[in-house]
């Protein structure tokens, strides 16, 4: 996806503060932080959005999944966290790779 910010982050050529990476995901900074901690977890594969998963993106989703927890105790989130996912125009995505917003390091309001 050659027009894709999030494709253009995974291949570098738009830099970003990321704070881990493996074969099947990268996070890294929210550029406009929300929170104290305002990561951005995406699949290094394009996909739009949770309504565009596969079935053969099982194992990276789970992964993801999976991992967003590791990431938030290295991160020193020990008190919780929220995890977000704008999902469609009607739900606030503005940018169409998936993502999951990892936020903390402050009281969040109850939604
Ligand atoms: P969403 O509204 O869920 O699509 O969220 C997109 C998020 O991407 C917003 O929180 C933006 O602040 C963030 N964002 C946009 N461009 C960049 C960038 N170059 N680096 C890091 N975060 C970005
Ligand atoms: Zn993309």
């Amino acid at each position: 996806m050659s027009d894709c910010l999030f494709c253009k982050i995974v291949a570098g050529s738009i830099p970003s503060e990321t704070v881990y990476e493996d074969e099947h995901c990268r996070v890294f900074r929210d550029i406009q932080p929300k929170a104290p901690v305002h990561l951005l977890m995406i699949p290094k594969k394009h996909i739009e959005n949770l309504d565009d998963l596969k079935p053969e993106d099982a194992a990276v989703a789970s992964h993801m999944l999976l991992t967003i927890p590791r990431i938030a105790k290295q991160q020193g989130l020990d008190d919780g966290y929220r995890v977000v996912t704008n999902n469609g125009e009607g739900g606030g995505q503005e940018v169409f790779h998936l993502h999951f917003h990892i936020l903390g390091g402050g009281a969040l309001h109850s939604l």
